[in-house]
Formats: C-alpha cells, sequence, structure tokens
C-alpha cells in the first residue's frame, strides 16, 4: 500500500486503470519558474507571457523576450513548454497593443486579434520563441489565445511553421470555437481549453465581476457541455486537448474533465499532488461516470453536489 501511495504521489499522471492524463503547470511570472520547474510535472501546459509586455510603453525587443523564454526552456529542458502568445486586450490592456477607445474591450481586438492590427507584435514573438527554444531541451509548443475561427488558427499555425516550431495549438476560450473545434484541429496540432473566459463568453459574465460569481462557477453543467464539444473535436481529428483554466485545479472537477475526453491538466503547481491522487484513486469509466452527473445536473452547485456525493459514496 505505501509503494501504491508513492506511485500516486508521483510521476505521470494516469487514473486508476492507467489511462494517461498530462499533468502540466502553469507560469505567469518570472519569479514562478523556480517553483513550477521543481514541481513533479511534464512540463507547462500554460506559458503566459504578458508579464513581459506589462507596465511598459513600448513592446519588449526580440533580444529580451528571447533571453526570458531561454532562462523558462532551460529550466525545462527534457520537458515540454506550451507557449502562449501574447494575450493583450480586456482584462490585460496594453498602450502598445489595445485601442484605449473600445467600448467593449472584452468583446474587442484582443488576444490573437491584435495580431491582425499588428502582425508584427506576433512575428517578433514568434521570432524569439524560435531562437530561445534551439538547442535549449526544452519540447517548445506554441498556442494562440482567443482563437474564434478556424482560418484564424490555420493563419496562426501558419506563421508557427514558418519560424521552423513544429507544435502549433488553438486556446478554446470562445464557445463558436468550443462548438467548432474540430474543424479548428483540422489546421493545429492540439487544443487547449481557457475555462475562465470560456465561462465568461458562454454566459456573457465579465469574469472580473465577483458579483456574477455563480454564472462564472466552472462547474456550470452549459461550461462543461462546451468543453465536451472541444474534447469531442478533438478527438475527431486524434488531437490532444488540455484545460488550462481554473478549473484544472479542482481535483473533483479535475476528473469530470478527463470523463469529458480531456487529455491534459495544467494548473498551478501547487494543486497538481491533488489532482494526480484524484486521478490515481479513479479509473476512466469512473471519470465518465461523473461527467455524466455533472453534465445533466440543472446548475453548477448541483453538479458539485452530485459530484462530490458520489465520490463520498465510493470512499
Ligand atoms: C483562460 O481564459 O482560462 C486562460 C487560461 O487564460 P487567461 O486566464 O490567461 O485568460
Ligand atoms: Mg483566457
Amino acid at each position: 500500500a505505501r509503494r501504491e501511495a508513492a506511485a500516486r504521489s508521483s510521476g505521470p499522471g494516469r487514473t486508476a486503470d492507467g489511462h494517461p492524463v498530462a499533468l502540466l503547470v502553469n507560469l505567469g511570472a518570472a519569479h514562478e519558474l523556480t517553483a513550477a520547474a521543481a514541481a513533479d510535472s511534464e512540463g507547462v501546459g500554460l506559458f503566459r507571457t504578458e508579464f513581459l509586455y506589462l507596465d511598459r510603453a513600448e513592446a519588449p525587443g526580440a533580444a529580451e523576450q528571447t533571453a526570458a523564454y531561454r532562462a523558462v526552456f532551460e529550466a525545462f529542458a527534457g520537458r515540454r513548454v506550451t507557449v502562449r502568445t501574447l494575450d493583450a486586450g480586456a482584462d490585460k490592456p496594453l498602450p502598445f497593443a489595445t485601442a484605449a477607445d473600445e467600448e467593449n474591450p472584452a468583446l474587442g481586438v484582443r488576444g490573437l486579434r491584435t495580431a491582425t492590427r499588428d502582425p508584427q507584435l506576433l512575428e517578433t514573438q514568434l521570432a524569439a520563441i524560435a531562437a530561445a527554444a534551439r538547442g535549449s531541451g526544452a519540447d517548445v509548443r506554441v498556442m494562440a489565445p482567443m482563437v474564434s475561427l478556424p482560418a484564424e488558427a490555420a493563419a496562426f499555425a501558419g506563421r508557427v511553421r514558418a519560424h521552423g516550431l513544429a507544435l502549433a495549438g488553438a486556446m478554446v476560450e470562445v464557445p463558436a470555437a468550443a462548438l467548432r473545434a474540430d474543424r479548428l484541429a483540422e489546421v493545429c496540432d492540439f487544443l487547449s481549453i481557457g475555462t475562465n473566459d470560456l465561462a465568461q463568453y458562454a454566459f456573457a459574465a465579465d469574469r472580473t465581476l465577483g458579483a456574477l460569481a455563480e454564472l462564472l462557477d466552472p462547474w456550470q453543467p452549459a461550461l462543461l457541455d462546451r468543453a465536451a464539444a472541444a474534447a469531442g473535436g478533438a478527438a475527431a481529428h486524434g488531437v490532444r486537448v488540455g484545460v488550462c483554466g481554473e478549473a484544472a485545479a479542482d481535483p473533483d472537477l479535475a476528473l469530470v474533465l478527463v470523463g469529458l475526453g480531456v487529455t491534459g491538466l495544467s494548473a498551478a503547481p501547487s494543486c497538481l499532488p491533488e489532482v494526480r491522487a484524484a486521478l490515481a484513486g479513479h479509473t476512466l469509466a469512473d471519470c465518465r461516470r461523473l461527467a455524466g452527473l455533472a453534465r445533466s445536473a440543472p446548475d453548477a452547485a448541483t453538479a458539485r453536489e452530485r459530484v462530490r456525493g458520489s465520490l463520498r459514496t465510493a470512499g
């Protein structure tokens, strides 16, 4: 039993019946790097690059970006690092990348859309990522935030590959992208569900408003339906689909997400041991049953109660 417990607390994520689930860390600031690299994970599932761009009048140059990315890639040599390109706009406004006069910035030119407004921003970033990746020893992939259309994902993947980077992905944060994830999966190498924004857009509820917490609850069955659509669309093309929003950090919800077909979970390093232990204690069939329970609930609170009740009964 002691050996089993040890197996649960380290190593690659897998369910009790051996179904692999990649366990990865989210990384969003230079000072988090040491703890992130020390965590027992398969690598970085979401490297938020905004920290390099915040609080400045101009975008950082290629050399500065390359050095910053290189430090991360070297710390994760032998593991994967999923870099997200600049996600400016809405809750992350930047004077040089986003317009100050948008009436609805969350619905404005943000995420990958800023690359249409200023293609050079993306080009400089991809060049820096590619330069930093060369010889770093890390398995570097690049994904775009706020993808809405398959054509946007295809254009992005084309730019990523033009820089010699092998794997290009799209985040699923917009309901339209979740519903048509199969089309996204046709043109990219992986998908990653951002549950924070997907909840915001599925429920038309500003993610920064505490007063709307109930609508933004990641247990909302309508959000789970969208995650299921994304997972199904990805599976149709044999493409892997992770979750990198806050939902992945809740061990009970992680089981549900795996039951929906999610193949990787990325969260703060401190959350991974509990998620790993939850997976090790349940089979894929258990996860699917829990996912069914959650999706059939009328609301988030009931979904959470039903799943937690079932987990308690099962012991
Ligand atoms: C998300 O939207 O769920 C996500 C992971 O991205 P961010 O929180 O940085 O918008
Ligand atoms: Mg997001």
